[in-house]
């Protein structure tokens, strides 16, 4: 019996194309709707934020985009990234399953992220661009806009949540040393922030409000444009190299999967892993399930309406039909502040709608139990994000042993742990309880969702 564990391409093998999902969806997803006139975004509403190229790949119907030779370049830094078989996780679980991940944190910034922040920096210098100002949560966005940023002389300016910036200063310092600079977001540096601020000196803050913040600085100036690191057609796009690569290291590894996995926040990773099998099955190839995983304190795709609604607390983004808390709602400060989004990438959401995936939910608790197991076994410590991701291949996996079935379980571990471990001291001191929403907070929440008349 073979115990090959590590499944590798080598660069010349990196896929020359993104997969466009797009191009291949039974029925197109909903039109992106401007909030003034509720008729559908044109180019040059979006102009003032993105770049040309960007919002051309946002609307492509074309299946293959090439990706720039340049940007290919600087993958090389990291891609192909390796595929793993998980054989001591496996033997201690006693399943008859066969678990492979696709490994993203061997990146510099220790995740996925730089598959769309290199792209987005690379468009933008061509473009003209000078400075890039966006949010982050826990800082693995921020991160990786800066190190694609100093790659090409662009100034990056990061509005990172107040609680990540209080509580994560490591991840501040590597923003800095790529040469971004980092400001605790509400701030006093926009008309929103400010007015933010003025109700709640203290407030903890939220991506939805640092994106507000982004978007305002960026709408002000020629030279000045924003970059999101998920939710978007483009940045979806710019994943799909990682199941791309996934679906050519199962070839290698003679196991078409059964299930394929991804922990769900905006959805980019999870779009990345999975769009090229569904793009496959959709084409007539074999089928796999394909199975998001979400936290249950902020659970879009599980509990949330699909329905329009703003992608910002501050409404100042167009509005898109996706699974979502609604824009108003602050998650609880639970501690993969990597998911604490309150909607969900349209282009998911409407596969969600289509049957195209399922979705799964599961508390703090039993994510950082899995993610453990898995560094015990596995040797790599994952990010809280990606625990999700683990605890879904476990449940699938123990699943397979109570029904003797030997299926191929591929999973995202979508990057590591590093900078989390003060996560993880409170787990094991058993100070992490699984935080959950406030249901009036949410149905007040949904409540407050624009209305759009449905046409579609
Ligand atoms: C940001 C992040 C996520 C969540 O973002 P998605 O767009 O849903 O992929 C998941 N895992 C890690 C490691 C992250 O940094």
């Amino acid at each position: 019996m073979s115990m090959q564990t590590k499944f590798l391409l080598d660069e010349s093998q990196m896929p020359r194309f993104w997969y466009n999902i797009q191009a291949d969806l039974p029925k197109p997803a909903p039109a992106v709707l401007h909030p003034g006139t509720l008729q559908p975004v044109g180019p040059d509403d979006l102009a003032p934020l993105f770049p040309m190229t960007l919002i051309q790949q946002e609307v492509s119907l074309e299946r293959e985009i090439e990706i720039p030779e340049p940007v290919r370049d600087v993958f090389r830094l990291w891609r192909p990234s390796p595929l793993m078989r998980a054989h001591r996780l496996e033997k201690a679980l006693g399943t008859p399953a066969k678990i492979y991940y696709k490994y993203e944190g061997v990146s510099p910034a220790g995740s996925h992220k730089p598959n769309t922040a290199v792209p987005q920096a690379f468009y933008n210098k061509e473009a003209g661009v000078k400075r890039l100002v966006t949010e982050t949560g826990a800082g693995q966005w921020g991160t990786s806009l800066a190190f694609a940023g100093s790659l090409y002389g662009l100034q990056v300016e990061v509005y990172q949540v107040r609680v990540s910036y209080d509580q994560k200063p490591y991840r501040r310092a590597v923003m800095e040393t790529y040469g971004a600079r980092c400001v605790a977001s509400p701030s006093n540096e926009t008309v929103y922030g400010r007015s933010v601020l003025s109700k709640n000196p203290n407030h903890p803050g939220s991506l939805g409000i640092a994106i507000s913040e982004a978007v305002e600085l960026a709408v002000q100036r020629d030279d000045t444009k924003y970059a999101l690191g998920s939710v978007l057609n483009h940045v979806l796009l710019h994943q799909t190299i990682v199941g791309q690569e996934a679906m050519e290291q199962m070839k290698m590894a003679d196991a078409w999967p059964d299930v394929v996995i991804g922990c769900a926040g905006g959805g980019s990773n999870f779009a990345g892993i999975s769009f090229p099998f569904i793009g496959h099955a959709l084409r007539g190839g074999e089928k796999s399930r394909i199975v998001a995983a979400e936290p249950a304190a902020c659970p879009s795709l599980t509990r949330g309406k699909y329905a329009y609604d703003f992608g910002d607390t501050g409404h100042m983004t167009p509005l898109s039909k996706m699974h979502t808390l609604g824009s108003s709602f602050t998650p609880p400060g639970f501690h993969a502040g990597g998911l604490r989004y309150h909607g969900m990438a349209p282009l998911v959401s409407h596969c969600k709608e289509l049957g195209l995936l399922e979705a799964v939910a599961f508390n703090q608790v039993e994510c950082f139990e899995a993610g453990v197991l898995f560094a015990r076994n596995e040797g790599i410590v994952p990010a809280p994000e990606s625990n999700h991701a683990v605890r879904a291949a476990i449940v699938e996996a123990l699943r397979c042993k109570r029904e003797g079935k030997a299926e191929n379980i591929l999973f995202c571990l979508s990057g590591h742990g590093h900078f989390d471990m003060a996560s993880y001291q409170k787990f094991f001191a058993g100070e992490l309880s699984d935080e959950s929403y406030d249901d009036k907070e949410l149905a007040m929440a949904l409540a407050g969702l624009p209305s759009v008349a449905e046409s579609a």
